[in-house]
C-alpha cells in the first residue's frame, strides 16, 4: 500500500483545517519502525487537536491520534520484527510526531510495545492512552502507600474515558469508589464497573471553604479546576489524590490548608513521556486486572469514517468510557504472542 488515508490537521492562512486526506508512504516522518495502523482511539486530546480549542498540536501538518495498534511491516528496531503487533500511546504521537489516525505510521521504535497477551488490538485501543493514564494514577496513589482499607476513593469525571478505568481499576483493586459525573444517566454504567456510590458533579462545582468534612481517602481527578480544589478540601487526613486531566479547567483555585493542616498529597500523573519500563508494568497490570469483557463494555468501535466528527464531539464531554477506531486495514484481531 503505497497510498493511504488519513486525517491531517493543517494551519495556515485559512485557519485550523482537519480533513481527511491521501498521503504516500514518503510522507511520514522519520522513524525506526513502518507500521500498519489496524485500530486507533479517541482521546481528549485528540479532540483539542482537530478543533484547534487547546495548543497540542506542536507542528503542522499533523496526523493526530495519540493512540494506535497495528502489524510491524518494515523494523531498524531491535526490539521488533516485520509481523509484530505492537501498541503505541502517548510519547508525542498525534502532538509533534504523526498519530494514529492514519493508515500506516512510522516511528520510533522507544515508544512501542508489544501488544500485551489476552488483548485483542481493539481491546488495547479501549483502554489507550485513557486506561494507561488510569492504571499510572493508581500506581501513584499505591507509591504514596495508599490502601483500600484507608477509605473511600473518589473519581471525577467518572464516565469518561480515564475515568471509567479509574473506576474500574481502583474497583478490581479493592476500593470503595466514589463516581463524579455530570451525567446521572450513566449511574447503571459507572456501578457496573465497580463504582459504589454516585455524587453529582455540580456538588463540586461551586467554590467551596477550604476544609471541608472529610469524605475520601484518595482521589483520581481527570477534571481540574473547582472539582479539584473540593476534592482536595474533602480529602482526609494523609490522603492523596492523582491529578491527570483538566477537562473542567487548568487553573487550581485552592487553599493550602489541605496540604499543610491535613497532610494531604497531590500527585501529577503524566503519560506523554515512553518510560518504558512503567509502561510495561501498566499494560501487563491491566490486562492481568481487567476482564476483557470489561473492556468491550466501556468501549464503542466506529469506521475511521466517523472519526473526525467524533473527535470534533469528544471536547463537549458527551462521550461515554472509550470509542476505537477500525482504520479498515482487516488485520486478524488475535492476540500477537
Ligand atoms: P473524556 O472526554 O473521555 O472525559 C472527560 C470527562 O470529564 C467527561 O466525560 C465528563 O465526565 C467530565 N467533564 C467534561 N467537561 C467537564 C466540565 N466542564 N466540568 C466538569 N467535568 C467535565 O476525556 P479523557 O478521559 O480522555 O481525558 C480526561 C482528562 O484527562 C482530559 O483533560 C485529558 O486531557 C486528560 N488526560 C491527561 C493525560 C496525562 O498524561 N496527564 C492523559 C490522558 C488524558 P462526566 O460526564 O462523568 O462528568
Amino acid at each position: 500500500m503505497t497510498e493511504f488515508r488519513a486525517i491531517r490537521i493543517d494551519k495556515g492562512d485559512h485557519g485550523h483545517h482537519a480533513d481527511y486526506v491521501v498521503m504516500r508512504a514518503r510522507d511520514l516522518m522519520a522513524g525506526d519502525v513502518d507500521i500498519d495502523v489496524a485500530f486507533s482511539a479517541i482521546n481528549y486530546k485528540d479532540g483539542l487537536a482537530v478543533t484547534g480549542k487547546g495548543a497540542v498540536v506542536r507542528r503542522f501538518p499533523m496526523i493526530p491520534g495519540v493512540d494506535l495498534a497495528g502489524r510491524v511491516t518494515r523494523s531498524a528496531h531491535p526490539d521488533f520484527a516485520p509481523g509484530d503487533i505492537v501498541v503505541g500511546a502517548g510519547c508525542g504521537l498525534g502532538e509533534a510526531h504523526y498519530g494514529g489516525f492514519a493508515q500506516k505510521a512510522r516511528l520510533s521504535g522507544d515508544w512501542l510495545v508489544k501488544l500485551p497477551p489476552l488483548l485483542t488490538m481493539a481491546q488495547a485501543m479501549a483502554v489507550g492512552t485513557a486506561g494507561l493514564t488510569a492504571m499510572f494514577c493508581v500506581m501513584a496513589l499505591e507509591r504514596h502507600g495508599a490502601r483500600p482499607e484507608d477509605g473511600l476513593a473518589a473519581v471525577t469525571g467518572a464516565a469518561g474515558g480515564v475515568g471509567s478505568f479509574a473506576v474500574a481499576l481502583l474497583a478490581k483493586a479493592g476500593w470503595r469508589v466514589a463516581a463524579v459525573t455530570g451525567r446521572a444517566a450513566e449511574a447503571d454504567y459507572l456501578k457496573r464497573l465497580g463504582a459504589s456510590e454516585i455524587i453529582g458533579r455540580e456538588e463540586f462545582a461551586a467554590p467551596g471553604k477550604p476544609l471541608q468534612k472529610q469524605h475520601f481517602a484518595v482521589g483520581v481527578d481527570t477534571v481540574g479546576g473547582l472539582a479539584l480544589a473540593n476534592l482536595l478540601a474533602q480529602t482526609r487526613f494523609d490522603g492523596a489524590i492523582a491529578a491527570c486531566g483538566n477537562a473542567g479547567g487548568m487553573e487550581l483555585p485552592a487553599n493550602l490548608a489541605p496540604f499543610i493542616l491535613r497532610g494531604v498529597a497531590l500527585l501529577g500523573v503524566e503519560s506523554v513521556r515512553p518510560r518504558i519500563a512503567l509502561r510495561r508494568a501498566a499494560w501487563r497490570r491491566i490486562a492481568q486486572t481487567l476482564d476483557p469483557v470489561a473492556i468491550d463494555a466501556m468501549s464503542e468501535i466506529i469506521p475511521f469514517d466517523a472519526a473526525l466528527e467524533r473527535a470534533r464531539s469528544v471536547v463537549d464531554g458527551k462521550i461515554r468510557g472509550r470509542i476505537v477506531i477500525d482504520m479498515g486495514l482487516n488485520l486478524p484481531p488475535g492476540d500477537a504472542e
